[in-house]
């Protein structure tokens, strides 16, 4: 998924970029726990990534971001940074910094199993207007969500400090119980600690801002970009936006695309598009000409000589869907109706019959 083709231009990128805080970069206080430059570590490595994002300063931003991550992840590098600063931390590592990717390999691929769990994912369907799928455009939606409180950023407590080892269990999370099966004959087995629920820690304060719920109800915002030719059931995918919670990385919020048919209007079928023209009787003898509006109002000509059959499909090239990633388009077919009139004058009448009778007289003297 993610490749190492900026390598060099980010190491080269690496020896100059450092001048802002390092606690600015990871956009955490300078109380910020381990979790929380955890936390947002990965949120920022992965939105800035260049293999993700092609925006011109995503490269150096990332690079900036790992570095801060490396420092304030390891406390004793961390401890050096807050007293010495940059220059503390150059003297003790002869301006060598560590690799921007291999941070970013280690981090997410080389994790304890326990923090790998990904939250629930949510499907959603969205119908957009063929001519949407067509010419392509955007679609603005949004999302309730649940998020990481911005005040705790998720551990429930009103600071750092309101975090204890739970004394039931020492903090282990769970306790020995002592059952006596005998007289003298004593059993133990280890239960959940009721005290802290198993977390081996007990929150004296709760957050005022959550109210220890660690996440908060929050409204965002997205644009769902519809391509030209985007397939029937296409999946968008909103990579880690789906509900946050201190215990998971969130999933994912999955947008499936599909096309609204409106009535007597075109329909699609892959790459081919169908309509359905009505033509009168006349037409239908005669041959004719008329235009046909297409989904984005630019007109195609509908020709024929000659007899129309009820039914008759007409096939033109090119005028179907456009086909996604690629300069061509599928076909569109036509198929003609012919449409009776309801009533005839009788004027109308008399001269079909003259008409009819003398076609009809001419056959029989073949
Ligand atoms: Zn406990
Ligand atoms: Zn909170």
């Amino acid at each position: 998924m993610y490749h190492h083709t900026t390598l060099f231009l980010l190491l080269s990128l690496a020896t100059f970029a450092f001048a802002a805080d390092l606690y600015k970069v990871l956009d955490v206080v300078r109380s910020a726990s381990d979790r929380d430059i955890r936390y947002a570590y990965k949120k920022l490595s992965r939105k800035y990534h260049p293999d993700k994002n092609k925006d011109p300063g995503a490269e150096s931003k990332f690079v900036e971001i790992a570095h801060a991550y490396d420092v304030l992840s390891d406390p004793e590098k961390r401890q050096i940074y807050d007293h010495h600063g940059e220059e503390g931390l150059k003297a003790r590592e002869n301006g060598q910094h560590a690799n921007p990717f291999d941070i970013f390999q280690s981090f997410f691929g080389g994790r304890p199993a326990e923090q790998t769990r990904k939250g629930p994912s949510s499907l959603t369907e969205f119908e957009v207007g063929l001519a949407e799928m067509y010419s392509g455009g955007s679609v603005d939606f949004q999302a309730q969500k649940k998020v990481l409180c911005d005040h705790c950023r998720g551990s429930g407590a009103a600071s750092s400090s309101d975090i204890h080892a739970c004394s039931g269990c020492g903090g282990s999370g769970v306790k020995i119980v002592k059952q006596q099966i005998f007289p003298g004959m004593y059993a133990q087995s280890q239960v959940t600690c009721n005290d802290c629920q198993g977390r081996g820690k007990v929150i004296k304060k709760i957050c005022p801002h959550c109210k220890g719920a660690k996440v908060l109800d929050h409204v965002q915002h997205y644009t769902l970009d519809i391509l030209p030719g985007m397939p029937e059931n296409h999946q968008v995918v909103f990579e880690g936006e789906a509900d946050e919670s201190p215990d998971w990385d969130a999933g994912d919020i999955i947008i499936r695309v599909k096309s609204k048919t409106e009535k007597g209007g075109f329909r699609r079928k892959e790459s081919s598009l169908y309509w359905t023209e009505v033509i009168g009787v006349d037409q239908a003898l005669l041959g004719f000409e008329r235009n046909l509006t297409h989904l984005d109002g630019h007109v195609v000509r509908l020709k024929h000589t000659g007899i129309t059959q009820p039914g008759f499909v007409q096939s033109i090239k090119g005028e179907g869907m456009p086909i996604l990633g690629r300069s061509a388009h599928g076909d569109l077919f036509v198929e003609y109706k012919v449409i009776l009139p309801a009533e005839l004058s009788p004027q109308l009448r008399q001269k079909l019959e003259d008409a009819f009778q003398s076609s009809r007289s001419g056959h029989d003297e073949l």
